[in-house]
């Protein structure tokens, strides 16, 4: 593998290596959910590197911080509660766990990030004790209104020791959609350590790295996520806090993301389920403990920019008008690394009235109500949040009566008539 220049080389934040391989670097990007509104447009904007290292003594994939937590996430503009998908597999995932480790009103619950109480909210009608930690005060007061306890403060093994002491630990621990985007994960990881009662359970989602390998989903890498973890590598980083995974489940949620069970090393009498070897000899097979595989990537995610180029710049000489769909953070890398701006999309659409009339950020697409693709029938529609492309073919599939196409880029450029 390539070595990169020695300078300024940035440590592994889990073990500390120096890192100086590249994983995959997507050049000079701005933050993925900074709209630009319409009295902006003529300000500038600041752009980072979203170059990405793999450590080649743990494996761990992962981003420089370049932006703090504190920039990114004291307020935020996502509200989990928006998405009605996420609310039933909040549901679904209470009902299972409430009833797979027999919780109930001597129980205690905590949930790290738990955003606008999602989750937490299903526990409380069960007269479950819950604790939220949200450091978006904008979103944990909105969770306070649904009478879910929320603490409005960054976890690390700090709070963890203070709530520790006032006898606040927690049975059941909860981090979704979190350990990716903590900068501090040694000090996040020590915490729930400390936070855990010695026969509790800890269960976190995060994005499976071997299916956004997999699938070529680059477009999952932003500033905010700063770690992209394989199983074989966060058992690595649990272990060397006293913690083992003992269960893991793999969700379609993301893109394909791991539920991970964890407990006390101690804590023996919770036997490591045979979906936990199965799933580590399936990564050992592909290739997730060697160099060369994670080599392979960076020219994937070449090829399919040359793809998607290459037909836009045919459909663009064929006269075809092109318009997009959706306005997610993934939109953003894709169009930023592959230098897709209006000269290709006319506009954007998005549902979410918070997005309309803004720009995307970099490329300064406008995006607009949805309504707008009925009134220009573009000739091609391209989905940037493929993984509801389904549901979205489905919305928008009037586009058909005047000879309109969807365009999904990832993991190849495909149309669908
Ligand atoms: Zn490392």
């Amino acid at each position: 593998m390539q070595r990169d220049a020695p300078v300024n080389n940035p440590c592994c934040r889990f073990c500390g290596t120096a890192l100086r391989h590249t994983f995959v670097d997507l050049g000079m990007s701005p933050l993925c959910e900074s709209y630009v509104a319409p009295e902006q447009f003529n300000q500038m904007e600041p752009f980072y590197p979203l170059h990405v290292y793999v450590c080649e003594h743990c494996f761990l994939v992962q981003l420089e911080e370049y932006v703090s937590p504190e920039e990114i996430f004291s307020e935020y503009a996502y509200f989990s509660s928006y998405a009605d998908t996420w609310l039933q597999h909040a549901k679904a995932y209470t009902d299972m766990i409430v009833e797979r480790f027999k919780l109930d009103e001597q129980s205690f619950v905590v949930e790290l990030a738990s955003n606008d109480g999602y989750l937490l909210q299903y526990f409380v009608p069960k007269g479950i004790p819950v604790l939220g930690i949200e450091p978006a005060a904008n979103v944990a007061e909105v969770a306070i209104k649904k009478d879910v306890p929320t603490l409005v403060r960054f976890f690390g093994e700090e709070l963890a020791r203070e709530l520790a002491a006032a006898g606040k630990q927690a049975d059941l621990l909860i981090g979704n959609n979190v350990l990716a985007q903590v900068p501090g994960l040694n000090d996040f990881v020590k915490g729930m350590k400390v936070l855990l009662k010695p026969q509790g359970v800890i269960t976190m989602e995060f994005p499976h790295l071997m299916r956004l390998m997999e699938e070529n989903q680059f477009d999952t890498i932003y500033h905010e996520h700063f770690s992209y973890f394989s199983l074989i590598t966060v058992e690595k980083v649990f272990a060397a806090h006293g913690l083992t995974l003992f269960d893991v489940e793999e969700l379609p949620t993301h893109g394909g993301s791991l539920r991970i069970y964890a407990r006390h090393t101690e804590d023996t009498a919770k036997l490591i389920g045979q979906r936990v070897t199965e799933l580590r000899a399936r990564e050992e097979a592909a290739g997730f403990a060697l160099m060369e595989t994670y080599a392979l990537f960076a020219e994937q995610v070449k090829d399919t920019k040359r793809k998607l180029l290459d037909f836009l710049i045919r459909a663009k000489w064929e006269g075809k008008s092109i318009a997009g769909y959706g306005a997610p953070g993934k939109g953003n890398t894709l169009l930023n690394y592959c230098g897709i701006r209006s000269d290709f999309l006319d506009y954007t659409v998005d549902r979410n009235p918070y997005k309309q009339g803004k720009f995307l950020p970099g490329t300064r697409i406008p995006i607009l109500h949805p309504d707008k693709i009925k009134e220009t029938e573009p000739d091609y529609v391209l989905i940037l949040p493929w993984n509801f492309k389904d549901e979205i073919m489905e919305q928008v599939g009037y586009i058909r009566e005047w000879g309109g196409q969807f365009v999904v880029p990832i993991p190849e450029v495909k149309v669908y008539s």
